[in-house]
């Protein structure tokens, strides 16, 4: 419980400082990052239910990692219950898997998310590193760290992720 406390009090943090560093609102970015897990304590069967009742459709990949269900109903449940705005909500729907062309603010919450001060995970200093430097090289590198643990762990990708990470890509070379 603690844990998680930490864990959205040190995105709201990472989020705001990126959010000024990188000319996003500031206020957006702190709300995003306070709602974002907002539903990641509720099990599978509650997910599911608010997925029901919010006409959220599953695909394939989402039936079978359960872990992305959180982003997809806390963007339902920060927008109906705590009225938080499209762009907001927007940001907390792809913070788990990434999504094709991704917003200001989907990328600072996606990374905030990464990179907050509790995380503790091999090449997080170099992930830090790259998020002062370049913003976009940063979710880069944050989707390709999540696709290769994802194959090595036998799990499943998200077609958003490979989709995130290719639209970041072809925009850097052209
Ligand atoms: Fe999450
Ligand atoms: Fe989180």
């Amino acid at each position: 419980m603690r844990e998680r406390y930490d864990h959205v009090l040190g995105c709201e943090q990472e989020s705001a400082r990126l959010a000024l560093r990188y000319g996003a609102d500031e206020r957006l970015a702190r709300e995003a990052a306070l709602l974002h897990d907002v539903t990641k304590p509720l099990n599978f069967d509650e997910q599911l239910k608010l997925c029901q009742k919010y006409g959220i459709i599953l695909d394939t990949v989402e039936k079978n990692e359960r872990k992305l269900l959180h982003a997809l109903t806390g963007a339902c449940v920060a927008g109906k219950v705590y009225d938080a705005c499209a762009e907001v909500c927007r940001a907390i729907r792809s913070h788990t898997t990434g999504d094709a062309d991704m917003a200001l603010l989907d990328k600072i919450l996606y990374l905030a998310d990464y990179i907050e001060p509790t995380r503790n995970f091999p090449g997080l200093s170099e992930l830090r590193e790259e998020a002062e430097r370049d913003l976009d090289g940063a979710v880069i590198m944050g989707l390709t760290m999540s696709v290769r643990e994802l194959a090595e762990s036998g799990r499943l990708v998200h077609p958003r992720t490979i989709d995130a990470r290719n639209s970041l890509i072809l925009r850097k070379e052209t």
